[in-house]
């Protein structure tokens, strides 16, 4: 029984293990009982709710490599699963080739909520309104997931399968997220829509990434990932290859951003309806790509490595 006049959380055994190994088979062992945490920003709300009633939290905040992040002009930057966004965006790696992803981080709540508040707990959260997804997705991020049976990466892209539903399996444990180095001169730009300016969820969120191409006549290349209007974090596909192989224009800018509209398929909720989403949608793309269009017009011609 909740109550909702103190609304307090229902006991759980804290579990702290030593290794990766014994981690994941105590998850793998307590299927149904037991879930990871990082900074329990979900977690411990979702507890305190009624909607999660582990037995058993497993900290896998002090396990091997999750506390690190590094950068490599090769790897690209990897963010170990612990690593807070404050320290994302206080990196200057992220900040001179990831700046979408700083931006990102930036629209999460509040400066106190980010030091608790991991990258990787917003994925593996898997709520469609995570903000720091959508930076993730258009810089193809790979998950580095460990399991019982040893260890595996997976693109972050076909990782969501619902709300709160995820390719992750029993004993599954994410240590990290890299993301490849994106092209020299690429631009990005997060446009949230919340109802405040602070700690709330978006209405709608609008990812682009753009990216100098060699291919001609073109030249650019634009990523879009779309927040809060779809049973998933969403890639509008057609909006993207709308602006593929041709000059852009104003009006191909504009038929991308219909596209993604009508691509979207989002619920009436508390923070808005569907059909002010599907014009979010339309409105906030086609600002964002007129934006990274010209961040990337401005810095013509593009920077070599
Ligand atoms: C006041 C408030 C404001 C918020 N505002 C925003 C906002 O503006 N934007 C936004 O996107 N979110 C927001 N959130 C949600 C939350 O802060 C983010 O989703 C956060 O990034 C989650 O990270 P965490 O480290 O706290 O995850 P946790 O709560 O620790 O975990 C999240 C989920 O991931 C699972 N998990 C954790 N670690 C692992 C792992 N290593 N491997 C596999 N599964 C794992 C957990 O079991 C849980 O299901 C807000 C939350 C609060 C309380």
């Amino acid at each position: 029984m909740i109550n909702h006049t103190h609304p307090t959380l229902p006991e759980f055994d804290y579990i702290k293990l030593d290794t990766l190994v014994e981690a994941s088979h105590f998850l793998a062992d307590h299927t149904d009982e037991a879930r990871p945490f990082l900074g329990g920003t979900d977690v411990f709300v979702r507890m305190r709710d009624g909607f999660l009633t582990p037995r058993f939290l497993v900290d896998v905040k002090h396990l091997d490599g999750t506390n690190s992040l590094h950068f490599d002009p090769q790897r690209g930057l990897m963010i170990g699963a612990a690593v807070n966004m404050n320290r994302v965006i206080a990196s200057p790696e992220a900040q001179e080739h990831y700046r979408v992803l700083v931006e990102a981080c930036r629209s999460v709540a509040s400066y106190q909520l980010r030091t608790r508040a991991t990258i990787v707990g917003n994925i593996c959260n898997a709520s469609p309104a995570g903000d720091t997804i959508g930076a993730c997705l258009v810089l193809d991020g790979i998950l580095h997931i460990h399991s019982t049976g040893g260890t595996r990466q997976e693109p972050l892209a076909g990782f969501f399968l619902g709300p709160g539903r995820t390719r992750l399996r029993p004993g599954d444990i994410v240590t990290a997220i890299t993301l490849p180095v994106p092209p020299v001169g690429s631009q990005g730009t997060y446009l949230k829509l919340g109802r405040n300016r602070l700690s709330d969820l978006s209405i709608v969120g609008v990812t682009v990434l753009g990216c100098p191409d060699p291919c001609p006549p073109l030249g650019l290349r634009f990523r879009i990932a779309l927040a809060s209007v779809a049973p998933v974090p969403l890639i509008p596909h057609a909006a993207e290859a709308a602006l593929k192989g041709q000059a852009i224009t104003p009006e191909i800018i504009h038929e991308a951003a219909c596209l993604a509209s009508e691509e979207s398929v989002p619920i009436d909720d508390v923070r808005g309806s569907a059909r002010y989403r599907k014009l979010m949608v339309r409105n906030l793309t086609e600002m964002a790509l007129n934006a990274v269009w010209q961040k990337l017009h401005e810095q013509k011609p593009w920077r070599t490595a």
